[in-house]
């Protein structure tokens, strides 16, 4: 009788710890992620004057590739807007709150006035959340090769006012004229992208 319980727990254990066989559920398979593309219609967030490239755009791109990727992972995505449509900030917030996401990702890109100034921060309100900007933001400066300008604390209407963990990532400068420029490469859309889908990965992994 002994060894028969110690053959079952055995098997348990191996059944518990045994890896993931290829094509196996990964840590989103089943998550609920919101993803919100800043901006929108009448408002094209940050301008770079140089070139004219508009955040709301890129954002928007972001989104639609990061979805696909997250699908193909298994998890369940839901977004604020699919077009080039204007959503109030409360508006997203709200929709975030009646949905209840197991995450919600506010997608932005930075902006300044000097034309080099480039680099990576997330932006996190409550606490729920900073474990989750500090894995997005790690490895969108992993894959982007981006200078670290690290997660901060803010009250950004997103993230103060939606209660699942909720982030607001700026990858990069929009008026960095190289970086806006190298959005036209869809290169660089596909770096920030697997930098905010491993990011998620990892987060899921460790929760
Ligand atoms: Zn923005």
């Amino acid at each position: 009788m002994r060894r028969i319980i110690t053959t079952l727990l055995a098997a348990t254990l191996l059944l518990t710890f045994t890896a993931p066989a290829a094509g196996a559920a990964t840590s989103v398979a089943g998550k609920v992620i919101m993803l919100d593309a800043g901006h929108g219609g009448f408002d094209p967030g940050a301008v770079n004057p140089h070139n004219s490239v508009a955040e709301k755009w890129i954002n928007l791109a972001i989104v639609h590739r990061l979805k696909d990727k997250l699908e193909e992972d298994g998890a369940i995505v839901q977004v604020t807007r699919i077009g080039d449509l204007f959503v109030g900030l409360a508006q997203r917030a709200a929709i975030a709150n009646s949905r209840r996401p197991d995450v919600f990702v506010s997608i932005h890109h930075n902006s300044t006035g000097n034309p080099v100034t480039n680099g990576t921060e997330t932006y996190y309100t409550h606490a729920n959340s900073r474990g989750l900007a500090e894995s997005l933001n790690f490895f969108m400066v992993k894959n982007m090769d981006t200078a670290n300008r690290g997660v901060k604390s803010g009250r950004l209407a997103v993230t103060r006012l939606t209660r699942v963990p909720a982030v607001l990532t700026e990858a990069s400068f929009i008026t960095s004229n190289a970086e806006s420029s190298a959005f036209i490469n869809l290169d660089r859309v596909e770096q920030e992208t697997m930098g905010l889908q491993q990011g998620l990965l990892n987060y899921f992994a460790h929760q």
